[in-house]
């Protein structure tokens, strides 16, 4: 391991040294369960996305991981979790990197990590998420493990989201999510959306409704997230939080629109907890 950071409410995050000298970061997050956790974890070694928010992008792409690599930082956090006298509950493909861009390699880990005898965990306790690449969430479907999708959209709109997200340019909000129907609609499995609120750029209530408009009539979930700063962006732009107030109006008004909407508590905001984070600072020490 090349660096461990606890943070005050109990997040674990690990930055591990992989056979050739490269760094990935995983993440345990302590449950409201006293005795659960959860796991956060990569699926490459930087990333090409290039997401103008993400710390993880700034280093650029160097490779993707092996199903080894990813199961060993699910050994690690299940260690980590013992230690702390907690169960890994749930995996979710949100660390470094692109899953559906390894998506072999995830699914061989997947497989492994919700083996019973190997890793014990089940396929409903493992999410990947995915910046929105269709082809990916189609071929996720076809392989029918039943395991969680996760999308993150972080805009209604294909203008702004493809200002936030250059894969938006590549598919549309539309497209995004009749894949994501069709991954429902064949695994039961409910959609999560993922949308950062990012001061002044996403987190209007007139975005709020439409983003309720667009999920109306559809089974999934808005899980809203609170930015952590990074630093300047890919562009070199400052993005801020919104602000605690502006939040829970945005929260008000998907649910006055009939949208399924929770805020995610912000997680070890005391240590480097932004993915990418304490790896880019590793980097940049060394
Ligand atoms: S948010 Fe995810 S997909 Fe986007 S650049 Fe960062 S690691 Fe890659």
């Amino acid at each position: 391991m090349a660096m461990r950071q606890v943070a005050a409410d109990g997040t674990c995050k690990l930055l591990l040294r992989l056979g050739d000298g490269r760094t990935v970061e995983s993440v345990l997050m302590p449950d409201f369960h006293p005795q659960r956790a959860a796991g956060c974890i990569s699926s490459q070694v930087g990333c090409a996305m290039g997401c103008d928010f993400c710390a993880t992008t700034q280093t650029g792409f160097e490779r993707n991981l092996t199903s080894g690599e990813i199961v060993e930082q699910f050994i690690q956090l299940r260690r980590e979790a013992l230690a702390a006298g907690r169960t890994l509950r749930t995996i979710v493909f949100m660390g470094m990197g692109e899953p559906m861009l390894n998506l072999r390699n995830v699914l061989a880990a997947v497989k492994r990590m919700a083996d019973p005898v190997l890793g014990a965990l089940g396929w409903r306790q493992v999410t990947i998420s995915t910046v929105g690449i269709v082809p990916g969430i189609d071929e996720l479907r076809e392989a029918d493990l039943g395991v969680n999708l996760a999308i993150s959209l972080h805009a209604p709109d294909d203008a702004t989201r493809a200002d936030l997200l250059p894969m938006g340019r590549r598919f549309d909000v539309r497209e995004v999510l009749a894949a994501a129907d069709r991954y429902q609609a064949s695994s039961g499995r409910i959609t999560t959306i993922q949308y950062c609120l990012l001061a002044g750029v996403n987190d209007s209530l007139a975005q709020a409704r439409d983003l309720a408009r667009l999920l109306s009539g559809r089974d999934m979930h808005i899980n809203l997230l609170r930015y952590n700063p990074t630093g300047l962006s890919l562009r070199g732009r400052a993005y801020t939080p919104s602000s605690m107030e502006q939040t829970e109006a945005f929260l008000a008004e998907l649910r006055a629109h009939g949208a399924v909407a929770h805020l995610r508590r912000a997680r070890g905001p005391d240590i480097d907890a932004a993915c990418g984070q304490l790896r880019k600072r590793a980097t940049s020490s060394i």
